[in-house]
């Protein structure tokens, strides 16, 4: 694997493997490795010759009063893992490689509607800062096919809408949430939970899959929001949110709704985690 920082360097070096008309695929990341992101590898490699992987912590899409500076930076053990996993190149930018120009001047990508629900209302300016930076990456790797995750269901659907609305040449591939045994979603934020916490934090997981199998029964929307809630609430969760959403849109569910969503976020003390859970069928309360 060979690990590579400049804009320049990269492209002159993918340049002459599209030459040799190989195909690419990318994984964009922003480092801390774990199974999840390595799935999302490994389908990388399915899908094409190439397989490219970057590593950059982007500061454009934390708020300011979010885990920028204490974001987990693990560089040599992800080169490590990246290698096992026989990543051709690996990208691995500084911010002044990619954000030249002050932050305040740089010229932003902006999905509206989809981004202004759930995750987007309580992060406000958070998916500008990835859709900007998705986009960037994406002109400078060139990719053809670019692998996302599951976990963060609200950002694959905004890039997916961005890439159609900019006809953007790249194929985006889904890659399902990789769990913990436990069911708690893989994230570079686990590791702010203490062990209580951690033990606790299964919970998510299990309320999804309580409120998924209720819906499937026919209950209440509304009672089974509230039921999710005040389970969560009881081992010490502050929501964030709790949201049942058209899976398509991810605006509230309503009759129309072919496939639903569940999405969740919440505190544990100070960390803050998501997850979520599709149901393909409408449920019988709708
Ligand atoms: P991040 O490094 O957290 O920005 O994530 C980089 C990519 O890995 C994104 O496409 C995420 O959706 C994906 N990802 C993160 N955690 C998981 C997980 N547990 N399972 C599958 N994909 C994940």
């Amino acid at each position: 694997m060979q690990t590579i920082s400049f804009i320049q360097d990269l492209q002159q070096t993918l340049q002459a493997c599209k030459q040799q008309q190989k195909t690419i695929s990318f994984v964009p990341t922003m480092g801390n490795l774990h199974e999840g992101h390595l799935s999302l590898v490994r389908l990388a490699k399915q899908h094409a010759d190439i397989v490219v992987v970057s590593i950059f912590v982007n500061p454009l899409q934390f708020g300011a009063n979010e885990d920028l500076d204490k974001y987990p930076r693990t560089l040599e053990a992800d080169q490590q893992k990246l290698a096992e996993e026989d990543v051709n190149f690996l990208f691995t930018p500084q911010v002044n490689e990619i954000y030249p120009i002050d932050i305040a001047e740089q010229t932003q990508v902006c999905v509206p509607q989809l981004g202004e629900y759930h995750c987007g209302s309580s992060r406000p300016g958070h998916f500008d800062g990835v859709t900007t930076i998705v986009c960037k990456l994406f002109n400078i790797v060139q990719a053809d096919i670019a692998i996302f995750g599951q976990k963060d269901f609200q950002q694959l659907a905004i890039i997916r809408k961005m890439v159609k609305d900019l006809c953007l040449p790249i194929t985006i591939i889904a890659a399902p949430t990789g769990r913990a045994k436990d069911g708690l979603a893989l994230s570079s934020r686990n590791q702010y939970l203490n062990k209580q916490q951690r033990q606790t934090a299964s919970t998510i997981n299990q309320c999804l899959e309580s409120a998924a199998s209720s819906l499937e029964n026919g209950q209440n929307i509304e009672a089974v929001k509230l039921q999710a809630i005040e389970k969560l609430e009881k081992y010490g969760f502050i929501l964030d949110y709790f949201n049942i959403a058209d899976a398509q849109t991810l605006a509230p569910v309503n009759e129309n709704s072919q496939e639903i969503v569940l999405l969740i976020a919440a505190f544990l003390g100070k960390t803050r985690l998501i997850d979520n859970k599709v149901l393909p069928l409408k449920p019988k309360s709708f």
